[in-house]
């Protein structure tokens, strides 16, 4: 499977490349060439599976660069009950009665990983296969991040004493929770660095995009990223959705709606990509707290980013965001990867103008 860009690169290379790389040299974002898509009888035939294996099987049609057996091993040692405390990976528990046709309410749980977010699902997986692909090149990587708590938390716990893998994560000084400061600042490893500065989140993100724009530095200190944008992160978010599924044990074809809580659009995409794949996924429904530029968009059809200073500050800092950079790939897909139309809409959104889709065939799409 090779990979492109959403902004029109063709040739970004395979998994192995777009995993080290992040942004494509265009600015824009990685995406697979084609989604691979299975019949529902194939994701049936899954339910036996244990979550490792049925990530195998969900993953392996977007990674042809790395031998089937070693990616099955990958997988098998992220997700265990010991790092997920359940044997079940994401457990799935009832909220209250089924209803009339069987339906009912249930909680997906993501957050039984080491760091306690969600981010661990992917996050483990990516301290795993960054070793593994870094030993096979004879390379290393450090990681430059910043974070507001729950992305420095998680990158920490799946970096810790990986070979050939440092983590420098910089924070806003006491303005972290201090059960997240407390998580950061208690690893003593000698591959991670906590660097707290006297600022708030947007500082210390500025500074890593300062760092990102220098394409010189970057590659003489193999300056590598985490962030959201990393599309194994979104690979391996996909597989819950089918694990979810799976495990509601519907009748063939029958559909599952979600709804998930969304900041960078990352989660809630790898649903899309989970029910672009044939997963049969009714709804998506996209929650957001009071900073709530994604859900004008599914309700109204404008998307009009919010500038950093009108974003409001929540008790969810991970939700806390005016522009979602994953957002780029949900467009890339609803235009049928259409390259040129997305980066026109993402030119626009950088300098601050809205994106309308309303009657156009893109809006029938949503
Ligand atoms: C990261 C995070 C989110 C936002 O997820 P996205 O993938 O960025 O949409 C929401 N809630 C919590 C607790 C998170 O850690």
């Amino acid at each position: 499977m090779k990979y492109v860009s959403t902004r029109g690169m063709q040739d970004l290379g395979s998994f192995s490349d777009v995993l080290l790389s992040g942004l494509a040299p265009d600015g824009g974002l990685a995406m697979p060439q084609r989604i691979p898509t299975f019949t529902p009888a194939q994701i049936g035939g899954w339910r036996g599976l244990c979550y490792a294996d049925l990530a195998f099987e969900v993953m392996r049609p977007f990674i042809s660069d790395i031998p089937e057996d070693d990616l099955r091993r990958l997988l098998r040692a992220t997700y265990t009950e010991a790092a997920f405390h359940s044997e079940a990976i994401t457990p799935l528990t009832p909220l209250g009665e089924a209803g009339p046709d069987g339906g009912g309410l249930f909680l997906l749980e993501l957050s039984n990983g080491p760091s306690l977010a969600f981010k661990d699902m992917a996050m483990q997986f990516l301290g795993h296969v960054f070793e593994y692909v870094l030993e096979a090149r004879d390379e290393r990587l450090n990681i430059l991040g910043a974070t507001s708590g729950d992305t420095g938390s998680a990158a920490e716990y799946a970096m810790l004493g990986k070979a050939r893998v440092n983590v420098f994560m910089l924070s806003p000084h006491g303005r972290m929770s201090a059960f997240q400061q407390a998580q950061m600042f208690s690893l003593h490893d000698d591959n991670i660095f906590n660097i707290a500065l006297q600022g708030v989140f947007d500082d210390c993100q500025d500074l890593v995009k300062a760092v990102n724009a220098d394409a010189e530095f970057k590659a003489r200190h193999d300056i590598g990223a985490v962030n959201s944008i990393n599309w194994a992160r979104v690979l391996a978010q996909a597989v819950y959705y089918f694990r979810a599924y799976l495990t509601l044990n519907l009748p063939e074809g029958a559909e599952a709606d979600f709804s998930v809580p969304s900041g960078n659009f990352g989660n809630v995409f790898a649903g899309y990509l989970a029910r672009s794949m044939g997963l049969p996924v009714g709804q998506l429904i996209v929650a957001t707290n009071e900073n709530d530029v994604l859900n004008d968009f599914f309700t109204g059809g404008v998307y009009h980013v919010r500038p950093a200073k009108q974003v409001a500050m929540t008790s969810s800092p991970s939700m806390d965001i005016g522009k979602a950079s994953n957002f780029e790939r949900y467009l890339y897909l609803i235009t049928g990867s259409d390259a040129p139309q997305t980066h026109g809409w993402w030119q626009d959104v950088g300098e601050g103008r809205p994106v309308d889709l309303r009657g156009t065939a893109h809006w029938d799409a949503v």
